[in-house]
């Protein structure tokens, strides 16, 4: 058979290709000879397979080259991605291992060498046969950010001495960190007196002492004639420094180790009150660890109960009926939030164990807050606690590590927040408001905070009328960039002093995560506005803080979507949220949105948390804002927030919807709320 001409062409060119095919294969053959040879010099060397530098350099030339061949950087990017991400995988192969984190640890600690940090740390991983590679850091928090940034693959920290109790700074940053625990030491810390060689300690006239060090050494200390006791902040450096001074006068109190690191006498040995002295430590790593079966675990978590009597002893009750053995309780004041404490649990369990997690998901439905922290291997249990194999901890791979399971996606995408999880209602209280109880709460406010006088003036109206909560935007989320967009934190000054006045809670909105923590010292209640409902971030964000959120329905959103966003919150351990509808969007003008009552039946069969309506932002017009809110009540909403203002003819934002303040009086009748007081001028 004979093929036209051009199919002729078409057939050598083809074959041409064939050829070019052929050669890639063979140089990529010979490409992975080359990256054998390279293994085989990284295990010699003992370097790690993964050199991310060298990696994006040699995308860097390769796309370089690329242009000169006239290649698109897409297509090259792609391809040499896919052939290092193959050679290392060969590599890594090659040398018998397939995690990093196995062969060697990078572990932050506050302090140097010869430091408590620096010595639990080595026995801890030595044990595990990991090497660990010291990266040493200023302070408590910098070695915090240093495993959050990736610096570090794992932080060790003290959190408490069995002389003189916790390091509550400790607590407070683990609290917030988004980092999980994966294993506790419990270190014999001996403590001893040091000073030059040939020095005697009636020679001393100055000792360097760590707080901590001299509170657990104070009977020693007392004993020295003449002497000051100067407090320092790190235990091995004041050896360092005593022996950089040179002067037999001087003394400090470290450890053993650190005489020997900086060639210092020991004076003392044991100069601790008691014998026993024990430091314990936990090792913190980004993600969650992974725990084999039939190794002795303990869980800590953080969580924050109600305020009535014998809330407490309720939640700790769940442990006792489940069955799981309390191995610590610490209570520590929520900071800005005096009147409350969190209560950190540790325990003996695993939270992935099915017996653990019945008793945390019991929790959830008790605590205002529940965050675990993390559960993890630990030898610090005693025998009857320790099931058969303790003591034979795995090590902490990177591999090994998991998310707990305790929270499970229902069917519906969420579950803390479902009545199948909790039949009750959830009842959230803040100030003298209930909500969630029997009784209708009142928010009311303006739309923004203007000003001083405004604010003020609508706060007395607030409290004379009865209502419970005051309202005030002050981070506005306006549809355009060029309408008032609030008076930031300014503004949230004036609403606090304004409901400090008049003995009322504050709700405003956050909406950026970088303010959340700034806002929640100052607000009762954080709201989250209908254009955030599913800033996943931001949701997060106020999760971990421990102010009740009111979260609004996205203005398109279906009722399971706004559960769900409700479940972002609940998960990060805030179980105060409370849900509002403020209207959707539909196809009718004649009002700015929709109201959906028909969402707080739903809502209620659906869900434990309180529900508010919000007829302001639905109706757009203050002529349908009673006759709503009077229909809200009618079908059994919790809370009812409205939009009020001295002026509304002059509002910086939403006048038309805002009632006058005698229209609000009025309303607060006809929902049958009784006044405080008489409303003057109004
Ligand atoms: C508000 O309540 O201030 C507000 C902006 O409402 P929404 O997010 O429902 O529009
Ligand atoms: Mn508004």
């Amino acid at each position: 058979m004979t093929l036209p001409e051009e199919a002729q062409d078409i057939k050598d060119i083809r074959s041409s290709i064939d050829e070019v095919d052929a050669e890639i294969m063979r140089l990529l053959a010979e490409r992975k000879a080359y990256s054998l040879r390279i293994a085989k010099e990284k295990g010699r060397m003992d370097r790690p397979s993964r050199d991310q530098t060298r990696e994006e350099d040699l995308i860097a030339e390769r796309i370089a080259a690329g242009h000169d061949h006239d290649l698109d950087t897409g297509l090259v990017v792609k391809l040499w991605r896919a052939i290092v991400d193959d050679s290392v995988r060969l590599q890594q192969e090659a040398l018998g291992r397939t995690d990093l984190g196995e062969r060697g640890i990078s572990v932050a600690i506050q302090g140097i060498e010869g430091s408590y940090s620096h010595m639990a740390t080595t026995q801890f991983f030595a044990a595990k046969g990991i090497d660990v590679s010291v990266i040493r850091t200023a302070t408590f928090s910098t070695a915090i950010e240093a495993v959050q940034n990736g610096d570090a693959e794992a932080a060790v920290l003290p959190i408490e001495n069995t002389t003189s109790g916790a390091i509550s700074e400790v607590y407070d940053l683990l609290l917030d960190s988004g980092l999980h625990l994966a294993g506790d030491i419990k270190f014999r810390v001996r403590h001893c007196l040091l000073g030059l060689e040939g020095a005697s300690i009636s020679d001393l006239r100055k000792v360097y002492c760590h707080p901590q060090a001299s509170a657990q050494c104070s009977e020693f200390l007392a004993t020295l004639q003449d002497c000051e006791i100067v407090h320092f902040s790190d235990t091995a450096l004041s050896g360092k420094m005593i022996s950089d001074l040179n002067d037999p006068t001087v003394g400090a109190v470290a450890s053993e180790e650190a005489a020997r690191l900086f060639g210092l006498q020991v004076m003392k040995t044991g100069v601790a009150n008691r014998d026993e002295n024990y430091t314990r430590f936990v090792v913190v790593t980004p993600d969650p660890v992974e725990i084999p079966d039939g190794v002795p675990a303990k869980t800590s978590i953080v969580m924050a109960v109600g305020n009535h009597p014998g809330a407490l002893m309720d939640a700790l009750a769940l442990f006792r009926d489940g069955q799981i053995n309390l191995v610590k309780l610490e209570s520590r004041p929520i900071p800005h939030n005096p009147r409350e404490e969190l209560f950190y649990v540790d325990f003996a369990g695993n939270a992935a164990d099915p017996a653990v997690s019945s008793v945390l998901d019991a929790l959830t439905r008790e605590a205002r807050f529940l965050k675990v922290l993390g559960s993890y291997p630990s030898r610090d249990l005693r025998p009857n606690e320790a099931p058969e194999g303790a003591g034979t901890v795995e090590p902490v791979g990177r591999e090994a590590l998991v998310v707990p399971n305790f929270i499970k996606e229902s069917p519906s995408g969420y579950k803390l927040g479902s009545r199948g999880h909790k039949e009750e209602n959830t009842v959230v209280e803040v100030g003298g408001a209930r909500f969630g109880g029997e009784d209708l709460v009142m928010i009311a406010g303006p739309c923004a905070v203007e000003s001083w006088d405004q604010v003020i003036e609508t706060a007395r109206v607030v409290r004379d009328a009865g209502a419970t909560v005051l309202r005030g935007g002050c981070f506005k989320p306006r549809t355009s960039p060029y309408s008032f967009q609030g008076l930031g934190y300014e503004g949230l000054d004036m609403l606090a002093e304004a409901g400090k006045t008049f003995g009322l809670p504050i709700i405003t909105e956050v909406i950026s995560p970088k303010d959340v923590d700034e806002v929640a010292k100052k607000a009762d209640i954080l709201q989250i506005g209908t254009r955030n409902m599913q800033n996943f971030s931001l949701l997060s964000a106020v999760g971990r803080t421990h102010r009740p959120v009111m979260l609004k329905r996205g203005m398109s959103s279906s009722l399971d979507e706004l559960l769900q966003a409700a479940e972002y919150i609940l998960a990060e351990g805030n179980q105060q949220v409370m849900l509002c509808e403020r209207g959707i969007r539909t196809f009718e003008t004649s009002t700015r949105n929709t109201l959906d009552l028909s969402a707080v039946p739903v809502l209620r069969s659906r869900t434990h948390l309180p529900i508010v309506v919000d007829p302001s932002h639905a109706a757009g017009t203050r002529d349908l804002v009673s006759p709503m809110a009077l229909a809200a009540q009618a079908i059994g909403t919790h809370g009812i927030m409205v939009e009020i203002h001295p002026n509304p003819d002059e509002a910086l934002s939403d006048g038309p919807q805002s009632l006058y303040l005698d229209q609000f009086d009025a309303l607060m009748g006809a929902l049958g709320i009784p006044r405080k007081r008489e409303i003057v001028g109004a």
